[in-house]
């Protein structure tokens, strides 16, 4: 697809970093984006990027600065966890017991710890995964859960259901930011890194903040409507 030019892409950065509080982390989503946009992104100073599929973004951390900060924010097979292991920042997408043990073991392969959200499932789509609330709340009294010394959890990640129902999508996002306050008081406690919660787009990000997202992931209001 064209490239945006790159003022359009600073410009929309600015307005969008104008409308956000400074606690919350803009991750810029790249995915189907060329390389020059993210450049163009990355010259304006944003350094989080977001990417759903594993072959896009290895190919885009092949090629791009090594400073970028790279997300997965997609559903993501065991199978293809290594291929992301050496590098990636965050993954958002955690959204099954098996997917953890797989990111621990590369983790571990790699030297290295990678810090991971647990996707909730707030929307009523079928087409979007991630735990429920009481099988979050199960995973993590289980021993393996706390046996797993190289992922990180840092917090949660959530999609609100896609609708005009404003009044929807404010209570999905309040029921995770509520699991998340739940835990912070519970199960984490004592762990100060369980703080993110990954929550808002490009339709629905200004809800998202007034209900407690410290994360927002942003594409099209950045990069344009993808096609
Ligand atoms: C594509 C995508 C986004 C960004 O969507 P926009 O509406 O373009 O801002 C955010 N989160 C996830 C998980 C995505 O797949």
């Amino acid at each position: 697809m064209t490239a945006q030019t790159s003022l359009s892409v600073a410009n929309n950065l600015a307005a969008i970093r104008a409308e956000v509080p400074d606690n919350v982390t803009l991750v810029a989503v790249s995915k189907t984006r060329p390389n020059e946009d993210i450049l163009a992104a990355r010259a304006a100073g944003q350094l989080d990027f977001g990417e759903n599929k594993v072959q896009e973004m290895v190919a885009k951390a092949e090629t791009l600065p090594r400073t970028i900060r790279w997300h997965m924010i997609g559903n993501l097979q065991s199978n293809k966890v290594k291929f992301i292991a050496p590098f990636v920042t965050l993954i958002h997408s955690v959204s099954s017991s098996s997917l953890l043990q797989e990111i621990n073991k590369q983790a571990a392969k790699n030297a290295r710890t990678i810090d991971c959200l647990l996707q909730v499932k707030i929307a009523q789509e079928d087409s979007k995964s991630g735990f429920s609330e009481q099988d979050v709340i199960n995973l993590i009294e289980t021993q393996e859960f706390k046996n797993f010394r190289y992922v990180r959890i840092v917090g949660l990640m959530g999609m609100a259901t896609h609708t005009e129902d404003i009044n929807q999508i404010r209570l999905e996002f309040r029921s995770i930011s509520e699991l998340m306050q739940r835990l912070r008081a519970g199960s984490f406690a004592q762990r100060a890194e369980f703080s993110i919660l990954s929550m808002g787009m490009t339709d629905d990000f200004g809800i998202a903040i007034e209900e407690g997202s410290n994360m927002i992931r942003i594409g099209s209001a950045i990069f344009g409507a993808r096609h």
